[in-house]
């Protein structure tokens, strides 16, 4: 991945845009350095096709916490990517209302794919824990050691205590604009150590002014970022941070 780059958009559903293909020229002509996170591991492949030839963009292998109750059958086909892949995610949990009935599959595909992570090594992994904090650090914990990769906690709203059980942990944090947006969520924010922050925008989940964001929006959240942490140099910052995660995987 760049590791200069005009802002970093680290979680991006960009097969779930209508341009698709056009959104990819979009962040390369912007310098966007995007991770595209899938849902299901059947759309590896057309993303990779989509971004053959991107400077920008990298493609991670996923399976949404949100899809697993009727993809758990995908499992296997993503435990074979992830022996080749640098950047593993949508995974994690996520105990929400509408899915918490699933918790336990979803625990098993969760346990499967980090158990397999720390098999092979070197990766990256972008994590979902709606509701779900302390089991996702539990399972980190115990099945993927800091010496087998590194997991990015996307839209983290654990407690400022769990924040800093993942800190602890090596886990990196990706910020959007939605976490900014509430006095509580730019406390816990401006509570995490500034090296282990990534931005995001989540898109097109995220809905800016009506419409949905699109990775050059991020220069948003940066701008916003740098304002709750009084931190006028951050984009340098970031973009040392995601060369840091980068070197700390043995990537380039
Ligand atoms: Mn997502």
């Amino acid at each position: 991945m760049r590791t200069r780059p005009e802002a970093i958009d680290f979680h991006c559903h960009l097969d779930l845009y209508d341009d698709h293909e056009a959104l990819i020229r979009e962040c390369d002509a912007d310098r966007i350095a995007v991770l595209a996170v899938t849902t299901t591991p059947k759309a590896f492949a057309r993303n990779v096709q989509a971004a053959r030839g991107s400077d920008y963009v990298r493609v991670a292998a996923g399976l949404h916490p949100q899809l697993v109750h009727e993809r758990a059958s995908e499992l296997p086909l993503l435990l074979e990517l992830l022996a080749s892949v640098r950047y593993v995610g949508e995974v994690g949990l996520d105990a929400g209302p509408r899915y918490f009935r699933s918790l336990d599959a979803q625990t098993e595909v969760f346990g499967a794919v980090l158990k397999a992570c720390a098999r092979h090594g070197g990766k990256i992994l972008t994590v979902h824990t709606v509701r779900t904090a302390k089991r996702v650090l539990d399972m980190i914990e115990t099945l993927f050691p800091e010496d087998r990769g590194r997991a990015v906690l996307h839209w983290f709203s654990g407690t400022p205590a769990e924040a800093r059980r993942a800190v602890d942990l090596g886990c990196y944090f990706s910020i959007n604009e939605g976490m900014l947006s509430s006095e509580k969520g730019r406390a816990l924010v401006a509570g995490l150590p500034v090296d282990r922050l990534l931005t995001e925008t989540d898109g097109p989940f995220l809905q800016i002014e009506g419409r949905s964001a699109r990775p050059r929006d991020v220069t948003r959240c940066v701008a916003q970022l740098s304002e709750t942490l009084a931190a006028p140099a951050l984009p340098t910052r970031l973009n040392a941070n995601l060369k840091e995660l980068l070197a700390a995987v043995g990537a380039e």
